[in-house]
């Protein structure tokens, strides 16, 4: 088995991690990356990405990637394909098992960047319009669906939220409920319920999605309070998931602080976990923000939290 050492080991290469890397190879670290099975996260599976400053005309979601990625090698980060798969944090130089056992990587410091997954229905549909109308972040894609019809699926805050930010562009949202009722606070669903762009289908399941290249509408199912189930469809153009993240966390339990969802608690504004020397950046960190500039952001902070953890560490 190989061993590599480094000043600051950096897990997962979206938008945080190659931020972090950047800031870490300039201050002279040379860093590691350990990029994981999506090199590049999740931003390369989208296509156009209109938000991120400094593309003017926006950019293509592994362009992105792409120029993010050589910039950082270009300042020497030292990017290993393969997953985490194990760590050890219990003493400082920290070791991380890559693929299995065929490498070891021991750190002075660590930046996790690991990301979060959005929930999907597990449609089968869902894959087929990826991109071509199937969303999970309205902040992302709201704007291409201006004046159209869009559906919410989910019932929290979040697609509460998720709801009231798509009436402002769409020309009509549906929100799609499992239950009865909403889970979101009260003063969510009064703003839900006030808009006259928003129309609630409770007890509603959805079945299946249609469209020739691009969606078309929904295949959905209403169960009346008399047990009946009635199936019919719905015409729109977007469909947005807001029934959660799942934070990429599982080989940290146990070793690292984890919120009740599993993302890692950090001691904000700093990107310091519980553990020193051990930090955290993106969307693994950060249920609410959860943007590819967010996420850049946090991951200049945690190479700077890094840096100054070595200089008054070492
Ligand atoms: C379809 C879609 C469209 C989006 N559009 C936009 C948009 O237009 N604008 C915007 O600002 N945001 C957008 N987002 C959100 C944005 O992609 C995320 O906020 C951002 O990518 C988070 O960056 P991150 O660095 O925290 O993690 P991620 O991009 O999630 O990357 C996580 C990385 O960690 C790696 N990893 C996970 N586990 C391990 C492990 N055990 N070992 C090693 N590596 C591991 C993964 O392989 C991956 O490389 C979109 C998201 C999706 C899904």
């Amino acid at each position: 088995m190989s061993e590599l050492t480094t000043k600051c080991l950096i897990i997962g290469s979206g938008p945080a991690g190659y931020t972090a890397g950047i800031y870490t190879s300039r201050a002279g670290l040379e860093p590691i990356m350990v990029e994981g099975e999506q090199p590049g996260g999740q931003l390369i599976t989208t296509t156009e990405v209109e938000n991120f400053p400094g593309y003017i005309d926006g950019v293509q979601g592994p362009q992105l990637m792409e120029d993010l990625r050589a910039q950082a090698v270009k300042y020497g980060l030292n990017i290993l394909s393969g997953i985490v798969t194990d760590i050890d944090l219990s003493t400082r130089p920290y070791t991380a098992t890559v693929n299995g056992s065929a490498m070891t990587v021991k750190a002075d410091t660590v930046i996790i960047c690991t990301g979060a997954s959005a929930r999907y229905l597990g449609l089968e549909d869902e894959d087929r319009y990826r991109g071509m109308g199937v969303s999970a972040c309205a902040t992302c894609d709201g704007f291409f669906f201006r004046n159209r019809n869009v559906a919410v699926v989910g019932g929290g805050d979040t697609a509460c939220e998720e709801a009231l930010y798509l009436a402002n562009l769409a020309s009509k949202v549906f929100m799609i409920v499992r239950k009865d009722h909403l889970r979101a606070s009260k003063v969510m669903q009064q703003r839900v319920f006030e808009n006259p762009k928003i129309t609630v289908l409770f007890n509603t399941v959805t079945k299946g999605l249609f469209g020739k290249e691009l969606l078309e509408g929904a295949h959905v199912e209403t169960t009346t309070p008399d047990g009946h189930a009635d199936l019919y469809d719905i015409e729109i153009e977007g469909f947005f998931l807001a029934i959660g993240h799942k934070p990429n966390t599982e080989i940290f339990q146990g070793k690292v602080e984890l919120d009740e969802a599993g993302y890692i608690k950090v001691a904000a504004p700093s990107t310091a976990t519980n553990v020193p020397g051990v930090f955290a950046a993106g969307d693994v960190a950060d249920p609410d923000y959860q943007q590819a500039i967010s996420a850049a952001g946090t991951g200049c902070r945690a190479a700077l939290d890094a840096e100054k953890f070595i200089m008054f560490n070492s």
